[in-house]
């Protein structure tokens, strides 16, 4: 049915890189056969997940939306591949995304920008946006994405599903192709809240190829949606309603504080004051990470090698001129640049204080609340080609990046509609490891 779906589909959505119908066809196949002797693996047994083209697929491409992995096809599986694997989980096709997650919309791919569902002219966020629009327009009834700085949530919010960036730890980063190492997690996209929490449990959990793999003992997800009922105290950061929000937006996350109130919750109002530094500091770490983990790219091993170099060195600077593209270029320089001898101090080493110090805010403010609520995004999803200025594009962010700084655990829930007809976002902010009151404050809601 969902290979149907898509069929009909997505010559508009086109959230797919590629799609392997026949390979996805011979799992569900093996699915039944397991299911009607019996043997289902588990609750996502036949279950299609599709997933972000950042996460390595054994003899499947992995191609980060980057001409520099075009051809690529993985060698290997992620942690997350061989756990869905492992409970029977259909794996269905690639999905389009920000060349190496660097965007908010899917404009910077390589290969082509996805449609927003809900308005084909739109965008449908990203870098995560063919993992949102997927879900959206029933190509697919779960899927996977990355969240650096927001990369699941902003398009959760912007196509109108659910999108949870787990803690920093929770999921293994075992193949997935490295944007900025000490902020990139693997998380799920779904319809409902429910869905999410099954499938966040199929890909949680240790895992020693990961040295930042958290060991603890996972929640059952599931029944923590009813087991779990408050009442909470539920804090919103003043800075978060300041200028820049769309009064539409402020309006239905109003709403939903309204409906907490209602439900026998306390909400309280709770300061972020280091909120107006997450973006500059975002935008210096990640781009000193990316510079060094993209070193690898170097035409010289699996990558794009240039046909028109004369020698070495030429070899090295042709790939990489002709492999990435202008955001991602940017990016490097940026990076290079701030990690440099005696521009180290004053960006690289302050930028991690000041992360330090979001963290801290952060932990402060959980010492009164038990989660918190604000918009996923300033504005809803915006036209195509309309925000050229990148700053203006990292802008787009703002609620969701210091989330990342603070190695916390985030989701976006649907939050009603514009009046264009555009899906809003709630985000809800957990403690560390505590998905399992977050998925359950944010399943009252939905
Ligand atoms: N939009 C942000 C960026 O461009 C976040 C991307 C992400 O989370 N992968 O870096």
């Amino acid at each position: 049915a969902f290979i149907d779906r898509a069929e009909a589909v997505e010559a508009r959505v086109k959230a797919f890189n590629s799609r392997d119908a026949e390979w996805t066809l011979a799992q569900a196949k093996a699915s039944d056969e397991r299911r009607a002797a019996g043997g289902a693996a588990g609750p996502l047994d036949g279950v299609p997940v599709a997933l972000k083209d950042i996460l390595a697929v054994k003899d499947q491409p992995l191609t980060c939306s980057s001409r520099m992995l075009e051809n690529f096809v993985s060698p290997y599986d992620a942690h997350v591949t061989e756990l869905l694997k492992a409970q029977g989980a259909v794996l269905w096709g690639r999905l389009n995304m920000d060349e190496f997650a660097m965007g908010s919309s899917t404009e910077n791919s390589a290969f082509h920008t996805s449609s927003n569902p809900w308005n084909l002219d739109c965008v449908p966020g990203g870098s995560s946006g063919g993992s949102a629009a997927c879900v959206a327009a029933l190509e697919a009834p779960l899927s996977i994405g990355s969240d650096t700085g927001g990369s699941i949530r902003q398009p959760a919010a912007f196509c109108g599903v659910v999108g949870l960036k787990p803690t920093y730890g929770l999921v293994s980063r075992y193949g997935l192709a490295a944007f900025a190492s000490s902020l990139d997690q693997i998380g799920p996209f779904a319809r409902t809240v429910e869905d999410a929490a099954l499938l966040l449990q199929a890909i949680a959990g240790h895992d020693r190829r990961d040295s930042t793999s958290y060991k603890t003992k996972l929640p059952d997800y599931r029944a923590a949606l009813t087991e779990k009922e408050g009442p909470w105290t539920i804090g919103v950061p003043k800075e978060c309603f300041a200028e820049g929000l769309d009064p539409e937006i402020k309006a239905a996350v109003e709403d939903a504080i309204a409906f907490y109130e209602k439900d026998g919750h306390t909400v309280k109002e709770v300061s972020l004051p280091m909120t107006e530094y997450a973006i500059p500091t975002y935008y210096i770490l990640a781009t000193a990470e990316a510079s060094s983990n993209l070193a690898r790219y170097d035409g010289i091993r699996y990558t794009h090698r240039s046909k028109n170099a004369k020698d070495a060195v030429d070899l090295y600077f042709k790939s990489r001129a002709e492999g990435f593209g202008p955001e991602v270029k940017r990016r490097i320089i940026l990076g290079t640049y701030v990690l440099s001898s005696g521009y180290y101090d004053a960006y690289y080493l302050r930028a991690q204080k000041i992360r330090t110090l979001i963290r801290e805010e952060f932990m402060q403010v959980f010492e009164s609340v038990d989660t918190i609520l604000t918009p996923t995004t300033p504005t809803p999803s915006f036209k195509r080609g309309e925000k050229a200025d990148p700053l203006a594009m990292y802008l787009n962010d703002i609620y969701t990046i210091n989330v990342n700084l603070a190695g916390l655990p985030g989701i976006s829930v649907p939050c009603g509609f514009t009046s264009g007809k555009l899906p809003i976002g709630l985000q809800l902010i957990g403690k560390p490891f505590a998905e399992d009151e977050l998925l359950a404050v944010a399943h009252r809601y939905e």
